[in-house]
This record gives structure tokens, C-alpha cells and sequence, in this order.
């Protein structure tokens, strides 16, 4: 087996950039992402999420903490995720911290965990210019990063999305959970004696992931 990479955690608010850097990182390091939003939106999608989770989604509030560990453990167990995997939006919460230990307790992967650190300001704009292709998963902004030709995915010209809770209401209310609930998960972490890699989420996403990959390969 090659050598193991880790079980990469990445915390930032909503539109810090944690998607983007997580698909930097599944190309360069072969691993998988896992992004609980991603898994959630899928089940809403298809129908199989009980209603009011996709009601609790759409105020921008969090879903409980019982279903998400339930879908990250699963996810956890596929052999893709052995030489490690790339969480993105897990943990939110403490109980989902104290869940996610004990899923890594005896398999030996080491924690790399990541702060990406950018102002709430920043954010909004960042947000509600937000464009995904459903189809390959890449993120676009109409003011920064927009697809070259208007709403349409550059890689495979699928007609790109715009998420439900990327509207101003919602995002105030995503950023108030970020602040309340998991923003002391990251103290949690340092307690536990972890080490927090931060990153400046202000800069060009191509900095930010050079210096994530940097620190993954002196690892
Ligand atoms: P995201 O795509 O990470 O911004 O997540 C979108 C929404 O899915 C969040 O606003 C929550 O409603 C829900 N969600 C995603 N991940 C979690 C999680 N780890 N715990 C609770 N809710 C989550
Ligand atoms: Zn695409």
C-alpha cells in the first residue's frame, strides 16, 4: 500500500474556500473528499433526506449531529478512504469532534488539520456569486472566478447551479453557526494537543492550496 496521507480536516466558514482546497488536494494526494454538505445536498436531491433536515438546511442552520456522524462513519469504512480522505464541512460541532475521534481511534492515520482564515465581510460577495457545475463539482464566482462562457461550466459545459442557501439571509445565519458552534471545535482540537495549520483565506485560492500542499508533503 502507499504511504498513508492522513485524515485532512479543513475548517474555515462558508465560502472560505475549504471545497475548492479540498479538490486541490483529492487530485494531488488521490484521495477522497468528503464533504458532508455535498452528501447531505445528494440525499435532499434524491429524495431520501427526511424533509425536515432540508428545511433546517435551507434556514442555514445545522442538521443533527446523530445523522451526520452516521453518514461520515459510513462513508469512512469504503477502502478508498484507507490511505486517508479529505473532510471538508466535518466536524461542526463538538459532539461530532468527539465522534470523529473515536472513528480514527486504532486506524492509525495521523490528523492534519486546517484553519482557513478570511473576515465575514469577505464573505458575502464571495457567496452570493457562488456558480457549481453539478456535474464535476467545480466552483465558480460571477465576480472573481467567472466560467468563461456566462453560466455555463468551462470543463464540461454543463449549466451551472446556484446553491438555495446562498442567499444573504441564509449565509448570515450560516455564519452565526460557524462562529457559535464550530469555530471552539478548532480550540478543542489545539487542546487535544493537534497542531492548526492556518491559512490566510484572503489570498489567490492558488497560494493557499501551494502552501496546504506544502505542509501535507513534509508530513
Ligand atoms: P456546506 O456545503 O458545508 O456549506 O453545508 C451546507 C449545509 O449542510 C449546512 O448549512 C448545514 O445545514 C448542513 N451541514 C453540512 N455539514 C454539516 C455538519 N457537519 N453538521 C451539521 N450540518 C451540516
Ligand atoms: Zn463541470
Amino acid at each position: 500500500m502507499q504511504k498513508p496521507v492522513g485524515a485532512i480536516v479543513l475548517f474555515g466558514p462558508p465560502g472560505a474556500g475549504k471545497g475548492t482546497q479540498a479538490r486541490v488536494v483529492v487530485q494531488r494526494f488521490g484521495i477522497p473528499q468528503v464533504s458532508t454538505g455535498d452528501m447531505i445536498r445528494a440525499q435532499v436531491k434524491a429524495g431520501t433526506a427526511a424533509t425536515a433536515a432540508a428545511a433546517i438546511m435551507q434556514r442555514g442552520e445545522l442538521v443533527p449531529d446523530e445523522w451526520v456522524n452516521q453518514l461520515v462513519e459510513e462513508r469512512l469504512k469504503q477502502p478508498d478512504c484507507r490511505r486517508g480522505f479529505v473532510l471538508d464541512g466535518y466536524p461542526r460541532t463538538a459532539r461530532q469532534a468527539q465522534a470523529l475521534q473515536g472513528m480514527l481511534e486504532g486506524n492509525g492515520l495521523p490528523i492534519r488539520t486546517f484553519d482557513i482564515r478570511i473576515g465575514h465581510h469577505e464573505l458575502i460577495p464571495r457567496l452570493t456569486g457562488r456558480q457549481c457545475c453539478p456535474r464535476c463539482g467545480a466552483i465558480y464566482n460571477v465576480h472573481g472566478n467567472p466560467p468563461k462562457r456566462p453560466n455555463l461550466c468551462d470543463r464540461d459545459q454543463t449549466p451551472l447551479e446556484t446553491r438555495a442557501d446562498d442567499r444573504e439571509e441564509v449565509i448570515r445565519e450560516r455564519l452565526l453557526a460557524y462562529e457559535r458552534q464550530t469555530r471552539p471545535v478548532i480550540e478543542f482540537f489545539r487542546q487535544q494537543g493537534q497542531p492548526v495549520y492556518e491559512l490566510d483565506g484572503t489570498l489567490p485560492a492558488s497560494e493557499i492550496s501551494g502552501q496546504l500542499c506544502r505542509i501535507l508533503s513534509a508530513a
